[in-house]
Order: structure tokens, then sequence, then C-alpha cells
């Protein structure tokens, strides 16, 4: 049983196709359906047309089956319809072209982007410790494939390349040229699957066809020989046919001991910035940016005295910062130098979140609900042990920012849909259940305090 809403479990079972499908499939066909009702028997999902339900029902049934048992732990039955009010807009169905004669898939001819809106141009602020990095972004962003490149930015975390990267998407998107963004993680998934799928030509020709590649979080290319090897042609390929590559890492080339040599020195070819913590004078005009975003109004003194505190990351100069707003809105207070001041000391003596272990979070979770840790990577699932476990996966997804799939691989290899799962329903019933809520809590004054 669950008590997940359907478009959450709609959610999960989507995260868990995404990674077993080639990437293709999954935006041509997944991508624009929606889990919309369900009871003890059937699961209902909405696809945007006649061809896609039909396309879903003949390919893919077992498979969301499958998922949708295994997220919902209930045999149900899937049932598929067309979208209430898009079904048949015109009377033409926007898929109809897309529809394959044979069973193979095809490669959308232009990947479907979506950028976070919130990662602008616009919305970075730049300043001496970025400068570089953004007037590159900006270059690139103009000319792709003609300027810089590769161009290779890297930083600490939370100092602006993922902005930078989806700031580039949404430059380049509208000019018509394809653009794709993946994390390292994703084009290593996508790369396994294509093996599995033997789908690798398709795999091929889908990152081999944009006109500009966004890849971020370089070091996390995972160590199989055979994916940098993918990713070295990829690169080739691109670079060679004048289209552009954008990388980041969270080091500089020559500390990235995963790299092959010969990438290396093909990333010599472009230009390498790196962003350092901003200085004082860009830390205050980003909290003034952000303050304007959030439609709140912040006395000089409260922004100078965050820009003081907070000094080595910009994620965590937002994060203080939308604190102050949830606390004054909650209170219904002014933001003070006062609190200010407190929220500032909460936040700083949060311990360094660096230096936490994950295996500390799992230790400490154990000892709190009385279980074994070994029982938290086991198969094991009593009621006791399966919450212990859940709040991990919510810990560590929330406190150290693992990602699901590093969740799931240090959890005994559970596939990142059922940490998703597992994560999101502590994190949505944390509201309401005080006992859990006081759990939580416990824990991580367990973690945070220094032994
Ligand atoms: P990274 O990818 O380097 O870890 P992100 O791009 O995710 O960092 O940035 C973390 C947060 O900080 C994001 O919300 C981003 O918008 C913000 N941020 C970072 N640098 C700047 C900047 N110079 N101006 C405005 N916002 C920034
Ligand atoms: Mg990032």
């Amino acid at each position: 049983m669950t008590n997940l809403s359907t478009r959450e479990i709609w959610r999960a079972v989507l995260g868990e196709l995404q990674l077993q499908l080639p990437r293709s499939a999954f935006q041509t066909w997944l991508k624009q359906t929606e889990g919309v009702a369900h009871d003890d028997q059937r699961f209902v999902v909405e696809a945007p047309t006649t061809f896609a339900v039909a396309w879903l029902e003949r390919r893919m049934y077992n498979a969301i089956q499958k998922t949708v048992e295994k997220v919902t732990q209930q045999p149900l039955e899937v049932h598929f319809q067309v979208k209430q009010e898009q079904g048949r807009q015109n009377g033409v169905d926007a898929s109809t072209g897309q529809l394959p004669e044979t069973e193979r898939y095809t490669p959308p001819v232009r990947p479907v982007v979506s950028f976070n809106p919130k990662y602008t141009f616009d919305s970075f602020v730049a300043g001496p410790s970025n400068q570089l990095a953004y007037s590159a972004a900006r270059a690139v962003a103009d000319a792709p494939g003609t300027g810089y490149n590769p161009l290779f930015l890297y930083s600490g975390v939370g100092l602006g390349k993922t902005h930078l990267l989806h700031a580039i998407g949404h430059a380049v998107h509208p000019t018509g040229m394809s653009v794709m963004y993946v994390t390292s993680e994703q084009f290593t998934n996508d790369f396994i699957t294509s093996i599995a799928n033997r789908t690798t030509e398709a795999f091929r020709d889908r990152y081999r066809s944009v006109n500009v590649l966004l890849m971020d979080d370089v070091q996390f290319l995972s160590g199989k020989e055979q994916t940098h090897e993918s990713f070295f042609h990829t690169f080739n390929d691109l670079h060679n046919s004048g289209n552009q590559v954008v990388i980041t890492s969270d080091r500089a080339p020559k500390a990235l001991a995963l790299l092959q040599d010969r990438m290396r020195s093909r990333l010599e070819w472009g230009l390498t910035a790196d962003i350092q913590p901003p200085d004082f004078e860009t830390r205050m005009a980003i909290l003034v940016s952000k303050a304007k975003n959030l439609g709140i109004r912040l006395g000089e003194n409260v922004i100078e005295l965050i820009a003081k505190r907070i000094q080595k990351n910009v994620r965590e100069l937002e994060g203080s910062l939308n604190r102050m707003v949830a606390h004054s809105q909650l209170m219904n207070v002014p933001i003070t130098m006062e609190s200010a001041s407190r929220i500032l000391d909460a936040v700083t003596t949060d311990k360094s979140r660096d230096s936490i272990e994950p295996i500390r979070i799992l230790e400490a979770v154990s000892s709190h609900f009385r279980v074994e840790t070994s029982s938290l990577i086991a198969r094991g699932r009593t009621r006791k042990i399966a919450l212990a476990r859940q709040v991990a996966m919510y810990l560590l997804i929330h406190e150290l920012e693992m990602s699901p799939t590093q969740v799931g691989r240090l959890l005994g290899g559970r596939d990142h849909a059922t940490v998703i799962h597992g994560a999101g329903k502590i994190n949505g019933e944390i509201n309401e259940d005080s006992d859990l809520r006081r759990d939580v809590l416990a824990i991580k004054e367990a973690i945070f305090t220094p032994v």
C-alpha cells in the first residue's frame, strides 16, 4: 500500500522508466503523459494523442504495469486514455508525423529542452570572481561553435556552474539550434541503457546531432572505460563538425583523475575558466537581486550582515535569505537585525555539511530507530526498517544533497525511483506527522552535533 498521490506515483514511475528507456523513446512517448486517477484496481494514465495511447498500450504495457506495481506495491491494471482537452486539437494529431513505420524509435528532430526558468544570464550577477566564466558563457551563447570550444567551467559547489549552463540553453534555444543539457550521470545512464537495449546507434545519433552540448558535472562520469570512450568520441565528433561543447566540473582538468590524458589535451583547445567565491560587493549584489525576485524588502544592514557572514557559497547565501523570508512570513514579523542574526547563527552552526559522511547519517538513523545499520542496506522490510530506510533516504538527499542514484547505490543497489518514492514520502508526511518530525529532528541533531 502507498499513500502517495496519483501524481507522485506517476512521477516515480516516470523516473524509473526514464532510466530504462532510450531517451528518445521517453521524450517522445512518456514525457507528456500524466497519471490522473487510481483506485485499488486500476491506474489511469493520460497521453496527448490517440497514437500515443495506442503505442503505449502496444509497446509499453508490461514495462509500465510492472513499474506501477513496484512503486505502489499493488498489482494494478494500467489504463490509457487520451488527454481530455488537448486530445484532438484542430483535428490534427501532433505526433502523427513522428510515428515510425517500423518498430524502431526515431530520435526527435530537436531534443525537448527544459531549462530552469530562474537560471538566465539576466539573473546572474557578474563580478570579479566569475567574470571570465560569465563572459565566456555569453560569448558561446551568442555564437556557438565559433570561439571558445570547448568551454570548460570549474568551481566549488554552489557558485553558478549549472546556472550558466542553463543560461546558455535559454539563450540558444530560440535560435532554432538544437541544444542539449545533460549531467554526466544521465549521460552514463543513457549510454549503459543503450548498450543493454542495443540502441547504441540511436544513442550516438542523438548526441552527435546537437549543435550545443552542455555537460554538467563531468567529475561524475562513471569510471567505466567504455563510457569515457563514448564521451570522447561524442566530444570529438561534435567538435570536428563545429558544434559547441560546454563542460563543467568541480575541479580543473588537470586534477580530474578520471579523464584520460587525450581528453585532457583536447580540453586545451578551448577555454578553461574557474569561478571563485564572490567578493563582498558581489555577495551584496546577489542578495539584492534575489530579494527583489522574492518580492521582499530588506534593510541594507540586514543584507550586509548576511553578506558578511556567508562567504563561500552562493547557494548558502540564497538559502539563508530563504530561511529568513520563511521565518518572517510564518511568524508574520519583519526581518530585523536581531532575527536575521539568530537565523544566521543557526545556519552557520549547522556544521559544515561537506564534512558529514553518509555513513554518519546511516548510523544516526539506525541508532535512533534501534535497528542494525546493515538492515538499512539489506532487503528486509519490516515496518520499522522500511521507515528507518526512508528517513535515511530523505536525509541523504536533503542534508547531503546526494542524488537519488547515489543514495540507491549506497543503500545496497536500490533503484532511484525507490529512493525518490521513499524520500518523497517522508518529505510529505513530515508536515503532518509530529512524531515523525520529532524523529527526524532528533536524528539531525545527532548528526550535526560534534562528537
Ligand atoms: P553549481 O552548479 O556551481 O554548484 P549552481 O549553478 O547550482 O552552482 O548555483 C547555486 C545557486 O546559486 C543557484 O540558485 C544559482 O542561481 C545561484 N547563483 C550562483 N552564482 C550566482 C550569481 N553569480 N548570481 C546569481 N545567482 C547565482
Ligand atoms: Mg551544479
